[in-house]
């Protein structure tokens, strides 16, 4: 069986075939025998990988008494960011070649509004920093050093969020690593988060320590509106896991939107997008990306490009793990 670690170390990969476009092969045989529900009732909450159950259990808290979509999405992934055995994701997420633990995260609400932060250091809660961007100032995105100051100004703690494990990991790393940032780690799981509330509105979230051992600076898409995470209260939402700079490229959660927007289903759209990610991509077999979406009917979708992508739903009172079909076969 492949594990999320795993999969996305496409060493392995040689004994995969290739495609020449997207297929629609199911990645596993688990993915076949377990039939999601077709049309989710309301509330619903959907996060990539199976870590993501523990942030749908919160969000569901919140659903099914009646709170908003938007305290939903934020209370779920909080308790990914906050899980210090969580390495790609708030504390204890990986740092970067240098050794900095900086966090990406973004928010959107149902009304169109977002907040975004890149490069946050020393703050559990990237996603709450996220919400205040698009509450309470002017702007979108903050980044780094004014995205701290901000996060202080508010009223958040300077933390220390480089764990023991994470800090033996990343010496471990530099021992071989010759300091190079690599596409294919096998260490990178963002959380993408979308819910529906009782209302029929939809929010979306998603927060990361990006790649693991990046390049002082680097930001990947999931703090950036429409690549890691879009929604549109009037079609549906999507987010996006793996490569960021493969999903930046494509602007992968617009497009996924875009797609529902004019006619195609979640799944449908998840496996366009991906399609288009490995027509632009020559070295798509090289790395991950899988996209989960919702639409307004609370239906769902999820595809990737590698085997392994799962995600969790939480709908009509049960928290599921499913695996994503993919475009490769094994
Ligand atoms: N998309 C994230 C990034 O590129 C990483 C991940 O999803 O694992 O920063």
């Amino acid at each position: 069986m492949f594990t999320r670690r795993n999969f996305l170390n496409r060493a392995a990969l040689g004994s995969l075939a290739a495609v020449s476009g997207v297929g629609l092969s199911a990645c596993s045989d688990a993915h076949a025998k377990e039939e999601k529900p077709a049309d989710a009732v309301k509330p619903l909450a959907i996060s990539t990988w199976d870590f993501g159950t523990k942030a749908n259990e919160a969000a569901w808290a919140i659903l099914t008494t009646g709170g908003k979509a938007l305290d939903a999405v934020e209370a779920g992934v909080m308790v990914i960011e906050a899980d210090p055995l969580n390495t790609s994701v708030g504390i204890g997420g990986a740092p970067d070649r240098d050794g900095h633990v900086t966090l990406d995260a973004c928010i959107m609400a149902p009304d169109g509004g977002c907040g975004s932060v890149c490069a946050l250091e020393h703050i559990v809660h990237p996603i709450s920093v996220a919400r205040m961007v698009m509450e309470k100032t002017p702007h979108v995105i903050l980044v780094g050093e004014g995205a701290l100051e901000f996060a202080l100004a508010q009223g958040f703690k300077k933390e220390n969020l480089l764990t023991e494990a994470s800090r033996k990991a990343w010496e471990a790393w530099k021992i071989n690593a010759k300091y190079e940032p690599k596409i294919n780690v096998e260490v990178h799981d963002t959380i993408g988060m979308l819910t529906i509330d009782q209302n029929g509105d939809i929010a979306g979230a998603c927060t990361t320590s990006g790649l693991a051992y990046k390049m002082r600076g680097r930001v990947g898409d999931s703090p950036i509106i429409g690549a890691g995470m879009f929604v549109d209260n009037e079609v549906g939402g999507a987010a996006a896991t793996g490569l960021g700079e493969a999903v930046l490229r494509t602007l992968g959660s617009f497009l996924v939107v875009e797609l529902m927007r004019n006619g195609k289903s979640p799944q449908e759209a998840c496996e366009e997008a991906v399609a288009r990610i490995v027509k632009k991509h020559k070295n798509y077999k090289d790395f991950q990306v899988g996209f989960i979406a919702v639409n307004k009917q609370g239906q769902t979708g999820a595809f990737s490009v590698q085997p392994g992508f799962n995600y969790a739903l939480f709908a009509n009172g049960e928290n599921k793990v499913y695996d994503a079909a993919c475009s490769m076969t094994k």
